[in-house]
């Protein structure tokens, strides 16, 4: 059931039963469990208030009183899923994600027992970014950091609740870094050492933020507790220049992998902290962040329903390679194919997928050719960056399987290279390759705070290789002091930008005899698709006022002309 929230069977099948009533007549042969993960969200929704008798409303947030939700212990209503709304003349308006949970009655009861009670039903997304919204960041102030007793030591913990109050210090310090930079949608933190200064940053949308800073003598305490959480023993810190762990972050009742990666410098240590947010992810093709012309995604879509074969997405680290990748798979995903993938780490967890995880690079091997023998359909490879992983890719396409994965190359056509370089002969890569693709993530300007320009500049154009027409454009540009909607960055979220090339029997063929270099190919096959390059799209978005040339000229060389 794709909802965040499990109910047993009982009420399972009265959800079922209004959603048949919501479904048309044609569906209604379906099996319970396809129109159980066919439903959509909000039509779920619809059905529990149905089934339970209360208004459904899929949008609450912009209701709560943020005075109301200030008296209210956030942890409490985390766990029972639902928060108050309003109060006015004796009467509260109450949110909940689940109306067979007694917990809401159970603290109305306690906490507003003069009042009637009116209660909506709405998603548990919806629950936790309102009680997100009322929280403030609840950090340890710097008078308590410094004054705090220097010693060993730190708990043996885990899991670790970010969102809970925490009674020492550190603990508290760390849990509010990573509920902070769970909650403004970070992928990163970083906490580094310098000659004079202790700190850590988010990395948001691809930018390092401001520096927040942590007291120097912490240093060790802080690097004690975190390879503590990983369980990682302190005297290792010597032994090793670089070290890796895991550990799972509770956030408001949810649970955030965060992957740890610790190096040695020269005054200290960096450490990087990846935070794996699942809910922000579950991309879908042609939506959001994936929101691709429409030529692209039929190429794109065309390419996945060739049975068997190699589709390979490339581009630089922070690319959104997998995110694409994960969405791909989703459009794959279906009960009679089995879907495996070998991963480091696994990332986003479809259900009906068998994910793996690689834990070191010796297991590659082993674990691809115990794939084969496991009755694949669809094998996604992580990434590929030797010879090894390349033939394995390779040779599990030619023996008839459909394989995803990821390589390093700027450009689309360079992937074919790049499997040369690696000891590819050239007929099996034409014979296999599907669709080389290159993707990019872009920066969007803050739709509330962009600023119009007249054109781009003289120079640009000749720097970028613009046409003339450039210079009577209207375009926007990011605002540098940005607003309250964008924290001040100028920027919200990105998109990504995505140039395939499809491989037909065709171009393949002209491919292995060599008659083509990939370029050509690249040139060839644009010509005759009119298929858009990453330049092509990075240049629309910029021609729609999406972004400015700012954020295009740091993700793409716009400098060549195809
Ligand atoms: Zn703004």
């Amino acid at each position: 059931m794709n909802y965040d929230i499990k109910f047993n069977d009982t009420i399972r099948r009265q959800i079922l039963r209004q959603l048949r009533l919501l479904e048309s007549a044609s569906s209604v042969e379906k099996d319970d469990d396809a129109i159980l993960r066919k439903a959509s969200k909000i039509k779920l929704l619809g059905a529990i208030g149905a089934a339970s008798g209360l208004p459904a409303m899929p949008q609450v947030k912009e209701l709560a009183d943020a005075k109301l939700l200030a008296g209210c212990d956030p942890s409490v209503l985390s766990q029972g899923m639902f928060t108050p709304l309003r109060s006015a003349e004796g009467r509260l308006l109450l949110a909940v994600a689940n109306p067979w949970d007694y917990r809401a009655d159970e603290f109305s009861n306690a906490h507003f027992a003069d009042h009637e009670i009116f209660k909506v039903v709405t998603l548990a997304s919806e629950i936790s970014a309102t009680i997100e919204r009322s929280t403030q960041s609840s950090g340890p102030s710097r008078a308590e950091l410094e004054a705090l007793e220097v010693d060993g030591g730190g708990n043996d913990v885990r899991d670790f609740d970010v969102t809970r109050i925490h009674n020492e210090p550190i603990s508290q310090l760390v849990a509010s870094m990573v509920s902070d930079a769970i909650k403004r949608h970070a992928s990163d933190i970083h906490i580094k050492t310098e000659k004079s200064q202790f700190f850590y940053s988010f990395r948001v949308d691809g930018d390092l933020g401001p520096k927040i800073e942590i007291p120097m003598k912490l240093k060790d305490r802080l690097d004690a507790f975190l390879l503590n959480l990983m369980r990682l023993a302190p005297e290792d810190r010597s032994k090793r220049p670089g070290m890796s762990g895991r550990f799972t972050a509770s956030y408001y009742g949810r649970s955030v992998g965060i992957r740890f990666e610790r190096h040695r410098s020269y005054r200290g240590y960096h450490i990087t902290m990846r935070l794996l947010d699942k809910t922000h992810l579950e991309p879908r093709l042609g939506m959001g962040t994936l929101a691709f012309d429409e030529l692209t995604l039929f190429e794109l879509e065309k390419a996945l329903a060739v049975p068997s074969g190699i589709i390979v997405m490339s581009g630089p680290t922070g690319s959104g390679k997998s995110t694409t990748l994960n969405a791909m798979l989703r459009e794959l995903n279906r009960p009679e194919d089995n879907i495996l993938t070998l991963e480091n780490p696994v990332e986003d967890e479809i259900p009906g997928v068998t994910h793996c995880d690689l834990r070191d690079s010796s297991e590659f091997k082993p674990m691809i050719s115990s794939f084969m023998r496991s009755d694949p359909d669809v094998i996604f490879i992580g990434e590929v960056r030797d010879r090894e992983s390349a033939e394995l890719a390779i040779e599990a396409a030619i023996t008839g399987h459909k394989v995803l994965t990821t390589i390093h190359t700027p450009r689309a056509s360079q992937i074919i290279e790049r499997f040369q370089q690696l000891g590819i002969e050239r007929w099996k890569i034409a014979q296999t390759l599907k669709a080389a693709c290159a993707q990019r993530l872009v920066k969007l300007l803050c739709q509330n705070c962009r600023v119009p320009c007249d054109g781009v500049g003289e120079r640009e154009m000749r720097l970028f290789n613009l046409d003339t027409e450039w210079a009577g454009r209207k375009l926007y540009a990011h605002r540098k002091e940005g607003c309250d909607e964008c924290g001040g960055r100028g920027y919200l979220g990105r998109a990504a930008l995505l140039e395939i090339l499809p491989i037909t029997p065709r171009t393949g063929d002209a491919l292995a005899k060599g008659d083509l270099t990939p370029y050509e190919l690249e040139l060839a096959i644009r010509k005759e698709t009119s298929l858009p390059s990453l330049r092509d799209n990075g240049l629309r978005m910029l021609a729609e006022g999406k972004t400015d040339l700012d954020a295009l000229r740091r993700v793409l060389d716009l400098t060549y002309l195809e």
